[in-house]
């Protein structure tokens, strides 16, 4: 066992030999000499276990490959790129929307250069980093200011920590929702430390269930959209004019917490239509809230829109500070609306409206390649079809809603349940993995959520 300690090369052996001194220039001293520790560590291991050297370092010219091949290997990012295939074309677990080409161009100057993030250039002063996105977005919805944060889950604890701290929150019990990820409204409520009054029932409530529980700890009332489940059957809820009525009679803010947040009318896609934040301001509504990476299809962002004298408050909040998003998200943010001032050219500008409008036809053409390559690749093992099937939103946007769409199902000739969790690893192992979805004992891929459907081709080549 000794000898084969002893074949071990020292550090300084390999740092110096002439192999060892291109590592080091290519990577420095201190990653190679980590790395090569390590090598080292799990070769006495081998050695005390098994009796025996690493390949490795019975032949330093592998040894040097491999120490190449795993410096080279720390460079990639492990945040990877995916084909979403699932047909969830927001997908929280697969980074929700895409940024569009102006919101990627002007991410990438904000990255590269400085920007003017919170500086007037017409006046040569000090301006607010939220004001570029505050004179775009106000007018596109009826407001009158804007407050930008991380998320609309920051949205929300900011929201209630600014009118609401020590204070009670009436809200109907039909809408203490959990969104996923552990955003439950009853914990947002308790972290901005205020109380929660619940009001109605699960299924009914309605404007005396709110006006018979205002005291004068009321601080506001509000209202949350119930994006990801819907009450069906004998319901009841009160709309945001009727509710608004109520709140200007007793002075309180009304908020609205949106979820999704469409800025456009999603019928005159065909899809169906979702409040948007203009409608709700209407109604009267003082303050509302949305994410940036779900419909609207931009960066990920809390968007607050409403009443000039209450957003200041929010902005005046210490709170606002750490919530405050950074110029590369804010940069892609006012990009993204910009988009918006251009309308007819929305499904062409911003992905998530491209990917949802997507015509049945449009799909098939997209659908045909991808049968014809999987064929010559899986036909052997695998009966290979085209399928209409039902692809969603996403992102807890209109949950009962089914988009019509197509896939390329996948199912084992043998019946084995096996053989379709190994042809799923496979499509994982790819230098892009592809992401499908399992359904009738079938892999589904379906076309509506893939971004890019040539590159998912070439990526397919690998097989
Ligand atoms: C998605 C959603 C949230 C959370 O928004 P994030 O931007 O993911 O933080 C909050 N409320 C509702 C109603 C939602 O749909």
């Amino acid at each position: 066992m000794n000898t084969l300690y002893r074949q071990l090369p020292s550090i300084d052996k390999i740092l110096n030999s002439a192999q060892g001194e291109l590592l080091t220039a290519r990577f420095g001293r201190s990653a190679v000499v980590n790395q090569l520790r390590s090598l080292l560590q799990l070769a006495r291991r081998q050695i005390a276990q098994q009796q025996q050297l690493p390949r490795y370092f019975s032949d330093f010219s592998i040894l040097y490959k491999k120490l190449a091949h795993d410096l080279q290997q720390q460079r990639q990012v492990a945040i990877k790129k995916v084909h979403n295939l699932t047909g969830t074309v927001l997908h929280t677990n697969l980074g929700r929307a895409l940024w569009g080409q102006a919101a990627q161009q002007a991410a990438l100057v904000a990255m590269q250069e400085n920007v003017a993030l919170e500086f007037d250039l017409s006046q040569s002063k000090r301006s607010h980093r939220d004001q570029y996105i505050s004179e775009l977005l106000a007018p596109l919805c009826g407001a009158e200011a804007v407050c930008i944060v991380n998320n609309n889950a920051a949205a929300v604890l900011l929201l209630l920590a600014t009118f609401a701290a020590g204070k009670e929150v009436i809200i109907s019990r039909g809408e203490l929702i959990e969104i996923g990820g552990a955003f439950r409204i009853p914990d947002i409520m308790q972290q901005a430390g205020c109380k929660l009054v619940e009001v109605g029932t699960t299924n009914r409530t309605r404007l005396t269930d709110y006006a018979d529980n205002i005291t004068e700890n009321t601080a506001l009332l509000m209202k949350v959209h119930s994006s990801n489940y819907q009450i069906c059957g004998f319901t009841e809820s009160v709309g945001e004019a009727d509710l608004a009525q109520l709140a200007r009679q007793h002075h309180l803010p009304l908020i609205s917490d949106l979820g999704s947040g469409a800025l456009i009318d999603l019928s005159a896609y065909g899809l169906p239509t979702e409040p948007t934040p203009q409608k709700m301001l209407a109604d009267g509504v003082d303050l509302v809230s949305f994410s940036g990476d779900k419909l609207l299809g931009g960066p990920q962002a809390g968007i607050i829109v409403g009443k000039k004298e209450y957003i200041e408050r929010l902005q005046q909040h210490p709170l606002k500070r750490a919530l405050r998003c950074d110029k590369v998200i804010l940069a892609g943010l006012e990009a993204t609306l910009r988009d918006y001032l251009f309308s007819e050219k929305l499904t062409d500008s911003n992905p998530t409206l491209r990917l949802l409008t997507q015509d049945p036809e449009h799909l098939q053409t997209l659908a045909e390649p991808l049968l014809r390559k999987l064929q010559e690749k899986l036909g052997a093992d695998y009966a290979l079809r085209i399928e209409t099937s039902s692809a969603q939103i996403g992102s807890g946007s209109q949950p009962m809603y089914r988009i019509p769409s197509l896939a390329v199902t996948l199912q084992p000739h043998s019946a084995k349940n096996a053989d379709l969790m190994q042809l799923i690893r496979s499509l994982k192992q790819l230098s892009q993995p592809i992401i499908g979805r399992i359904e009738q004992q079938k892999l589904w891929l379906d076309l509506r959520s893939v971004a890019n459907p040539q590159q998912l081709l070439t990526t397919l080549d690998e097989l």
